[in-house]
């Protein structure tokens, strides 16, 4: 069967930036499972991976625009400590849920000041190339609730 629209697909996959060091990587693990044509994975992925079957294997390099989307740096805001929630230190890198016009969103804290902190709404792989090797290690229909959904039931998926 082949990978299209409402299939499920499970992948094993890594994920290096230009530099070739390694983001992010299924391999060890469970493979990846997502509905196919439904917004699940970045669309550049979705586009390379329709059409491919069990035991494919591919190669690609997706630009930002295709990835995470380009840097905003209208997203990166100075936000006083008085605003930032009391306890753990504040350190570089750290990350926090925040509510953002539409909804909750991840911000990363990239520069201290002494009574203030930066902080970046982008994606942290946003304005990144995406250089993923993928294999494919099957396919099959989706259930029509998995459809409905939008994820995958069951094992190595979600579970509600
Ligand atoms: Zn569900």
């Amino acid at each position: 069967m082949q990978i299209k629209k409402h299939t499920v697909a499970a992948i094993q996959y890594t994920l290096k930036d230009d530099s070739g060091e390694v983001i992010d990587s299924s391999s060890g693990g469970e493979p990846l499972t997502y509905v196919h044509g439904v917004g699940g994975l970045i669309p550049g992925l979705e586009a390379e991976l329709d059409g491919k079957r069990a035991g494919d294997a591919l190669k690609v390099r997706i630009a930002p625009a295709q990835g995470y989307g380009e840097r905003d740096e209208n997203l990166v805001a100075r936000v006083p400590r008085s605003q930032m929630p009391s306890g753990a230190p504040l350190e570089v890198g750290m990350q926090f849920q925040a509510r953002g016009p539409e909804g909750a969103q991840v911000v990363t804290l990239v520069r201290l000041e002494d009574d203030a902190v930066w902080l970046d709404a982008n994606h942290p792989l946003a304005g990144m190339h995406l250089n993923f090797e993928v294999s494919v290690v099957s396919v099959r229909a989706a259930a029509p609730e998995e459809i409905e959904h939008g994820h995958v039931h069951g094992e190595g998926g979600h579970h509600h």
